[in-house]
């Protein structure tokens, strides 16, 4: 195997920005996607879309298909969810992503999403890669449970090969030894990706912890870091979800994460800023 991907790699091309409809990630903002796991009907897509809305999210997310472990699970409304996240984005002014879980999947879900999520399990899924890339749609790539960060890079690399250099990376928690949180969350890793590639990277910190307590945290130190976004189930009535309902939180916290990573950037920027103006003033005193 080469060791280092020839298109995803940082030297091989300036910082990559992805627009997906109105959300833009990797241009120095912190997109944050907002949504339930699965579209369960009109009403709550419609909901979510508004909350997502209000709060300022970037993007609506919502699966139409769930990889669920179990087979006897909610597997998702499958086709019939499409037009209801597409409709209920459209009326928020929000652009969508949903999951293509298969590559029979991929033409439908691009001709009602903005951009198309290749889920964790699909990771290495070739053809689905393949598939997804030629639609031209951007494409937010999780990163696999047990994958490592290069096996993840080589996975854009297949995206990137289709001529499509638009993808997202998201960590998304691998897969660890400790029941206490679903995943392990790796920020380092995450933050890694972003010296390795120029692609853009966000969190995914509600299956990366599976525990709606910790989401405010992990998105707060997503961006504190200075990761691109982050993907978030939120769900109009999180006690009635009928898929991750335990990771999900409700439309107000989302509002107030949202707000909550307003001002820490801009509380960031003001230092930066000041930083900047102190190494000024001892540059001309230098002079003087
Ligand atoms: C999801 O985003 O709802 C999902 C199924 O995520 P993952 O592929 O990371 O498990
Ligand atoms: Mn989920």
């Amino acid at each position: 195997m080469e060791l280092t991907p020839r298109l995803a790699d940082r030297n091989s091309a300036p910082t990559t920005i992805v627009t997906a409809g109105t959300a833009v990630f990797g241009d120095g903002g912190f997109a944050l996607v907002g949504g339930p796991c699965s579209i369960e009907s009109a009403g709550q897509i419609e909901a979510a879309a508004a909350g997502v809305a209000r709060a300022g999210g970037a993007m609506l997310r919502g699966g139409a298909y769930k990889p669920r472990t179990s087979p006897y699970d909610f597997q998702g409304l499958g086709d019939a969810g499409l037009p209801l996240i597409a409709e209920a984005g459209a009326l928020h002014g929000l652009p969508v992503v949903v999951e293509a879980l298969a590559e029979s999947h991929v033409a439908l879900v691009a001709a009602y999403a903005d951009m198309l999520q290749i889920g964790a399990r699909n990771m290495q899924n070739v053809p689905l890669l393949r598939a997804a890339a030629r639609t031209g749609l951007p494409i937010l790539l999780k990163r696999g449970p047990a994958a490592t960060l290069d096996e993840l890079l080589f996975a854009a690399e297949y995206v990137l090969v289709e001529g499509n250099g638009k993808v997202v990376l998201c960590e998304r928690g691998i897969r660890g030894f400790d029941a206490q949180t679903r995943n392990v969350c790796d920020l380092a890793g995450a933050l890694r990706l972003k010296e390795l590639s120029h692609l853009p990277v966000i969190l995914d910190p509600s299956h990366a912890s599976g525990r709606r307590s910790l989401i405010e945290p992990l998105v707060l130190a997503a961006a504190a870091a200075g990761l691109d976004g982050a993907l978030v189930e939120a769900h109009p009535d999180p006690s009635t979800a009928l898929c991750d309902a335990a990771q999900a939180i409700d439309l107000e916290d989302f509002a107030r994460i949202a707000g909550r990573v307003r001002v820490l950037r801009s509380a960031l920027a003001t230092a930066d800023r000041e930083a900047a103006d102190a190494a000024e003033y001892d540059t001309e005193s230098a002079i003087r």
